[in-house]
């Protein structure tokens, strides 16, 4: 049993990761790496060999580092299933049309075609039968297991048995949203490897901490008359935020959340695949924060003369024309920076961007439950650059034998 990267270790972007056994190979998480120019860089390290080989596909969550370059797998010459949530599923479907129009829009070179988009089948693994052993595809040797890593909604971390050695992959995860559920991976035994989400390296503070200095930041916009327009995924980060700020601000100052219609319309996913959903404060969310929700797009939202926090997304806030006329305002995201909306805020003095940190990823609390959990025997952080993962293995001690350092193209196992 061996896994290669063919993305996403020592880098940030692309994961893809092939896993290999005696008579099986699976490739878990097929993302692009967005910044990157050419198509070497920018796609996991696939081939045709290497596609027409794979037995099944298995998909972490929605966010284009992990499943953009499906349909490059397709072109390939992949014909397998892949195996994912439903919320995952309906998400992806929608990270390939913005992918491919995107780069066609910026004049990239996209090396594959439409159609291969079309090739691409879905297996849906059901919230219902996470936590348990299956069996891959009838053969009795090979099990795997799923469940949700409280990343966004849908995602899911696996397991899978080979003969009796664990490997576990976590993908994207997070033990601290407020609405997501994380659930422990339950295994009795020691996983023989443990591929790691390691995106914020040494990273010591809680996220309780950043809620509070987003909500500084609020009140000081408010007090200086400012509105506050948060950008970020339509699906994951915004709800999370909105659960976050409603809370810490409920008590001091009455402010107007708005929000765009798209952002209410992923709270119906949310009611759909509560499986998933900490069950009390999603009830809470529903009650007292969805209700006072306003609706409506940037135009009117900068027209409305009440000082309050807006939520949009990055192509409404692109889109709009009259910046120009709109009175001072902050733009905030948490995850990475705009280049067209810093562009915007360059042309407009009155506008300024900047970025909070607002955790979705571990930092080396968390990684201290798992690696408690599994207690691997061998472990490999990914999600960033060489020098996060050296990082975080050097605040939690870990030696040379149990931590590999490894980049792209490398093979583990
Ligand atoms: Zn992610
Ligand atoms: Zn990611």
């Amino acid at each position: 049993m061996k896994v290669t990267f063919l993305g996403g270790a020592g880098e940030y972007g692309r994961s893809c990761f092939l896993l290999q056994g005696e008579d099986i190979s699976l490739l878990i998480d097929c993302g692009v790496m967005k910044n990157a120019k050419t198509v070497e860089t920018k796609y996991p390290l696939l081939n045709e060999q290497i596609a027409k080989n794979v037995d099944a596909v298995f998909i972490t969550h929605s966010h284009e580092d992990h499943s953009a370059a499906i349909p490059y797998l397709y072109e390939l010459g992949y014909r397998g299933k892949i195996f994912t949530t439903e919320p995952t599923r309906k998400q992806i479907k929608k990270v390939f049309t913005l992918w491919r129009e995107t780069e066609d829009q910026t004049g990239q070179e996209l090396p594959y075609s439409k159609q291969s988009e079309k090739l691409v089948q879905f297996e849906k693994l059901d919230l219902c039968c996470k936590n348990q052993w299956i069996p891959l595809m009838g053969k009795e040797t090979i099990h795997f297991m799923y469940g949700c890593s409280g990343h966004t909604l849908g995602s899911v971390w696996f397991f899978f048995r080979f003969n009796g050695k664990y490997v576990f992959f976590s993908g994207d995860y997070s033990m601290e949203s407020s609405l997501l559920s994380f659930e422990k991976p339950n295994i009795e035994e020691r996983v023989d490897l443990a591929i790691l989400d390691g995106a914020y390296g040494s990273e010591l503070n809680d996220q309780d901490s950043y809620i509070i200095r987003l909500r500084e930041m609020v009140m000081e916009a408010n007090e200086k008359g400012e509105k506050v327009l948060f950008h970020g995924p339509v699906v994951g980060k915004m709800q999370e935020l909105l659960f976050s700020l409603f809370m810490s601000l409920q008590e001091s100052v009455v402010m107007t959340f708005t929000v765009s219609e798209d952002i209410l319309l992923a709270l119906e996913d949310y009611e759909r695949n509560q499986a998933c959903l900490k069950k009390e404060n999603y009830q809470w969310f529903k009650e007292k924060v969805v209700p006072k929700l306003w609706v409506s797009n940037v135009e009117e939202w900068l027209q409305d003369g009440e000082l309050g926090i807006g939520f949009f997304l990055e192509n409404e806030i692109v889109g709009y024309s009259h910046w120009k006329h709109s009175s001072p305002l902050k733009i905030i995201t948490t995850g990475p920076l705009n280049d067209n909306i810093r562009k915007l805020v360059c042309e407009n003095d009155h506008l300024q961007y900047e970025k909070y940190r607002f955790k979705v990823h571990p930092g080396v609390e968390e990684t201290k439950h798992m690696l408690r959990f599994l207690t691997p025997k061998q472990t490999v952080f990914t999600h960033g650059p060489t020098n996060l993962a050296l990082e975080l293995k050097e605040a939690l001690t870990l030696d040379e034998e149990s931590t590999k350092i490894v980049e792209v193209s490398e093979t583990v196992g």
